[in-house]
């Protein structure tokens, strides 16, 4: 039987980051991948067609465990302005970072090129373990552990982490409770290119039938955009030809941009809200979307992952700090405690904002332009916002502080 401290399943984003943490710490971890090519491999011309727009706080997590620079290496595209409005009246919200005093308020950057930095120098880590061949078959815990057996190994762990993905099996075989609820939405991406310039700004426009965001990249008339509908609207949207799709895409974002000039194929997502009513269990943690998922009108999901994996980080030094047995139960819980509560208000934020902007009475639909008016004529409300979006909340794990 193979033995580490640590056992992450899950090689995307938040798998790999904490891989990364811990192995900078010398820790004996070991993480199950299923991507994992021992190539580097540069931006690809060809932008990927899933984007995610990471904050600053994501930034720091990034630089703190020393892959930002090859981020950038290969392409970020940042952004410095966001403008919101309601399709319904004449409300909008204007946000400028010049005004809390960043260069932007954060970075859209192709989940490819994430993952492709991260997995770049894995292998310089001589406590990292990484296994690309293993297919999971069971999970059993006894009390000091978790035994994991595979198609031709097993392993036992003091920390197993669930890093697995949002249909994550450690979830489901240690029997983690879930709650669940499809936002009746499925969530169009393509890559497309416009008349005018996006001038780093991030545009999103809330229509009843759902939100429809365009985020710059980083040349000057590409960007990714996310179409959220209902199910019946996202089959007519799939259906149509390039030309039908570009015409009603450029007539859905108002011609912000001009015509829509060129798209890349489209992909569609159903959005559905999950989220474990626990995070840990005895010698368990999940991180990321094993935990939860979020409609993307906020653009958060994978950052709430980054912070998950960034406080997880701080309760395993904890453990060797305060000399508690790894998997120390009270300290997983303060990993629960602080990401679980932050990530249901964020759940819960998301969930308000959907149902209040798919809302057709007429005094809510008034109610909510004015609200959006008088938000924009009062800064400290817009800082506030400004500061919750670029991810700068008052208490961040030690990864994601400003150094
Ligand atoms: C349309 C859309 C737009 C979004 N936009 C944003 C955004 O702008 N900003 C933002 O912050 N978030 C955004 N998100 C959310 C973000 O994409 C996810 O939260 C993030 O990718 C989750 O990362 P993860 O590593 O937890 O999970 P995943 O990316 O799902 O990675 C899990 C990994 O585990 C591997 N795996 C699974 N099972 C096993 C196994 N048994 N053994 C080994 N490996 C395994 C999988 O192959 C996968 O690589 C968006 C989501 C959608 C759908």
């Amino acid at each position: 039987m193979k033995q580490h401290d640590i056992v992450i399943v899950g090689d995307g984003v938040i798998g790999l980051t904490l891989a990364h943490a811990l192995a900078q710490r010398e820790m004996d971890v070991a993480l199950i991948a299923k991507n994992i090519t021992s190539a580097v491999t540069n931006a690809s011309p060809q932008y990927d067609i899933r984007v995610s727009a990471i904050t600053l706080s994501s930034e720091r997590i990034f630089k703190s465990i020393g892959v930002w620079d090859k981020i950038v290496e290969r392409r970020v595209s940042p952004f410095r302005d966001m403008r919101v409005w309601d399709a319904t009246g004449p409300g909008q919200i204007h946000f400028d970072s010049a005004w809390v005093g960043q260069p932007h308020f954060g970075n859209i950057i192709e989940n490819s090129v994430m993952l492709a930095a991260l997995q770049e120098n894995l292998s310089r880590y001589p406590t990292l373990t990484c296994y690309t061949d293993l297919a999971l078959t069971e999970l059993i815990l006894p009390a000091d552990g978790a035994i994991l057996k595979t198609n031709n190994d097993t392993i036992f762990t003091k920390i197993l982490v669930g890093a697995d993905g949002a249909n994550s099996w450690v979830r489901e075989q240690a029997g983690f409770a879930l709650e669940q609820q499809s936002y009746d939405q499925i969530a169009i991406v393509a890559t497309i290119q416009t008349e005018l310039a996006h001038q780093e700004t991030a545009l999103q426009r809330f229509m009843p039938t759902g939100p429809l965001a365009f985020l710059p990249l980083n040349h000057a008339h590409d960007s990714s955009i996310v179409w959220s509908c209902s199910p019946d609207m996202a089959a007519q949207i799939m259906a149509y030809d390039d030309e039908q799709f570009c015409q009603h895409l450029a007539e859905a974002i108002e011609f912000k941009l001009g015509k829509i000039t060129h798209c890349s194929p489209r992909q569609s997502f159903p959005l559905v809200m999950r989220h474990a009513k626990h995070y840990v269990m005895p010698h368990v943690a999940l991180v990321g979307d094993a935990a939860h998922t979020i409609h993307p009108l906020a653009g958060q999901g994978m950052n709430m992952g980054l912070l998950d994996a960034a406080e997880l980080v701080d309760v395993i030094d904890k453990m060797y700090q305060l000399k508690r047995p790894l998997g120390y139960l009270p300290l997983l819980r303060q990993y629960e405690r602080e990401r679980r509560t932050a990530n249901l208000l964020m759940i819960r934020m998301m969930d308000g904002f959907k149902r209040l902007f798919s809302n057709t009475q007429p005094i809510l639909t008034s109610a909510r332009n004015q609200g959006m008016n008088i938000t924009n004529k009062l800064p400290w409300l817009k800082t506030m916002l400004m500061q919750h979006a670029m991810g700068n909340q008052l208490e961040l794990p030690s990864l994601a502080q400003e150094s």
